[in-house]
């Protein structure tokens, strides 16, 4: 074997990493038969001139099949490049040969199918995915690419099927994702009134993650909407020891159950319950807001500043400044207050609120599927009393 061509595949390996891989992949007994033309188009590229190299390497894979591996690599290393038709062209042409075995062609397909998606042209890239899913060495890798296309169009039940599949057949988990993808498909349900569809939907959700959230969310808001308002607080309240962190996101529900059913002495437990473990600003508005309602302005803002002293937090501060604002009533101080008021409404409200753990992207609004990273249920909501994180 002459590891000269080695030498000057150096410079391209270097920058895509797969052409050596692929020589290594490459039968010991071809390895020696490298074309004197597979030379003249890795000239090209290094020269910068892809497209006469592009020229060189469909001559020939159409006469050479030892090193159909090798230009697999380069219609790869087109494609991470940006270059996806040259990309294309080249994956076209390999699987165009007749005398492929099956797992070349299953792979050149595979790399084929990527082109198409990295174009943006998805119904070509889902049919390759879908029959490459029939095939047992690029199953797993099909049905990941094609769960993105699912999720990128929104296609929440063919998503399902797909992840229950990548479930069952790969090494990771994928009953998390599953049980968002359940409870997408609910949503729709409730937005179509279909709400018996949409119970059995989350109760499928609640097959694959026991401590589903959204699923919890969804319940006690179906049964709200049955008028079962007992029902409803019971699910929503749950959240407590479930997972206090998204109380913020129930307590405007609770609040109008309860007073709908006319209960404002357990609305107010609830709320000092909730504060014990969250400190979402929704929370203290809530019950600055019962206060007032129920003992008058000066009663409210004594229990806001003892919740702030407790809790240190901007909405906290807010409503008391709020509340000292309505106190003073028009002496001309009032717009002081107010002008205050009005500043740390605006910090409170362009503040992250939510980020998500797996790739750090903040938002100032929930959304159960990560925008930066796609990862479903990532997007939390910091326990850190948020003034602190001012003043640093
Ligand atoms: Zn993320």
């Amino acid at each position: 074997m002459d590891p000269v061509w080695l030498l000057v595949l150096l410079p391209v390996a270097a920058t895509s990493g797969w052409l050596v891989a692929a020589y290594d992949r490459t039968p010991k007994k071809q390895q020696a038969h490298i074309p004197d033309r597979f030379f003249e188009g890795l000239n090209y590229l290094l020269n910068d001139q892809p497209d006469e190299a592009l020229r060189i390497f469909l001559d020939a894979i159409e006469m050479d099949s030892g090193t159909i591996e090798m230009h697999m690599a380069i219609g790869n290393m087109f494609r991470q490049r940006g270059e996806v038709d040259r990309a294309t062209r080249i994956h076209e042409n390999i699987v165009k040969r007749s005398d492929l075995d099956n797992d070349l062609r299953s792979q050149a397909l595979f790399e084929l199918a990527q082109d198409y998606y990295k174009a943006g042209l998805y119904d070509r890239a889902e049919n390759l995915f879908q029959e490459l899913r029939k095939i047992k060495s690029v199953k797993v890798r099909a049905g990941q690419l094609l769960l993105q296309i699912y999720d990128q169009e929104r296609e929440w039940e063919k998503a399902i099927e797909v992840s229950i599949e990548l479930n069952s057949h790969s090494d990771s988990d994928y009953s998390h994702t599953i049980a968002h993808l359940y409870c997408e498909v609910a949503e729709s349900n409730i937005r179509t009134g279909n709400y018996a569809q949409a119970e059995a939907n989350i109760a499928l959700a609640f097959r694959y993650d026991q401590k589903c959230i959204r699923g919890v969310l969804q319940s006690g808001r179906l049964a709200a909407m049955h008028s079962n308002h007992n029902n409803a607080i019971a699910i929503w309240r749950s959240l407590e020891y479930l997972a206090p962190e998204y109380l913020g996101e129930v307590v405007a529900h609770i609040e109008n159950s309860y007073k709908t059913l006319g209960d404002l002495e357990s609305l107010r437990q609830f709320l000092e319950s909730a504060l014990e473990k969250n400190t979402d600003s929704r929370i203290i508005n809530c019950l600055a807001e019962l206060t007032r309602e129920q003992q008058g302005e000066e009663a409210s803002q004594e229990l806001m500043l003892k919740l702030v002293r407790k809790y240190p937090t901007l909405g906290g501060v807010l409503q008391v400044i709020a509340s000292q604002s309505r106190a003073i009533g028009s002496t001309g101080q009032e717009k002081d207050y107010q002008l205050l008021a009005s500043l740390i409404s605006q910090v409170v409200q362009t503040g992250h609120h939510y980020s998500c753990r797996n790739c750090g992207f903040q938002s100032n609004s929930l959304h159960w599927q990560c925008p930066g990273c796609k990862a479903w249920g990532a997007m939390q909501k910091p326990q850190v009393p948020d003034l602190k994180a001012v003043h640093q």
